[in-house]
């Protein structure tokens, strides 16, 4: 036998209490729902209902600015992920800013050397929150092929890490692989980094 299943998205289903539900049903004077509340029914049947939370997250994956952040020869292949050819203007994210106090992602794209870890703290900290960052490539991951005393081996050492791609260089396909991947932690409601980590920002 076949079992029917009723779709369960009227708001009257998720408890709303509403002045249709205090009708009676049953008995002499029962009355059903009028023109008006069949109508409003079949609107909340259409209408599809959400978190302002989700909202807000669905709103954050699709104008994530990027920080202009390039150390070596990964920056190049990240530079063209703005070109026509793989255009993540299709994200909302084409706006790469020169300000960290306007930009949520930092792409560590390239070696960090020590010199420069004091730099990049800085500007990870003057991002405001929310913030996430994504490193990009070998070097950036765990120091690459340079395993010296110059070279950060791996720039989590200094800043919460969020998504890692891998690869020397990885291709813009990649780097967009891992922003894709970003965006669905986000929407899934997974904290950022230096959340999860408990790190001061
Ligand atoms: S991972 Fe490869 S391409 Fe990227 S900065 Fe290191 S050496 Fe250069």
């Amino acid at each position: 036998m076949a079992i029917e299943r009723k779709r369960k998205t009227r708001l009257a289903d998720y408890g709303l209490q509403s002045e249709r539900l205090l009708w009676p049903t049953k008995g002499p004077i029962a009355k059903g729902p009028g023109v008006f509340e069949r109508e409003v029914e079949s609107l909340e049947d259409a209408l599809g209902l959400s978190t302002l939370a989700k909202a807000v997250a669905w709103a954050q994956t699709k104008s994530m600015w990027p920080d202009t952040f390039g150390l070596a020869c990964c920056a190049i292949e990240m530079m063209s992920i703005v070109s026509s050819r793989y255009d993540i203007a299709r994200f909302g994210m084409e706006a790469f800013r020169s300000s960290p106090r306007q930009a949520d992602l930092l792409i560590v794209s390239g070696r960090v050397v020590h010199k420069m870890a004091a730099p990049l703290r800085q500007v990870y900290d003057q991002m405001l929150e929310p913030k996430w960052v994504i490193a990009m490539g070998a070097c950036a991951s765990s120091g690459g092929m340079f395993n010296n005393y110059t070279v950060l081996q791996g720039v989590d050492k200094i800043v919460p890490v969020d998504i890692h791609v891998p690869g020397c260089p990885p291709r813009p396909e990649a780097l967009i692989e891992g922003i894709i991947r970003l965006h669905e932690k986000v929407q899934a409601g997974v904290p950022p980094a230096y959340d999860i980590r408990g790190v001061a920002s």
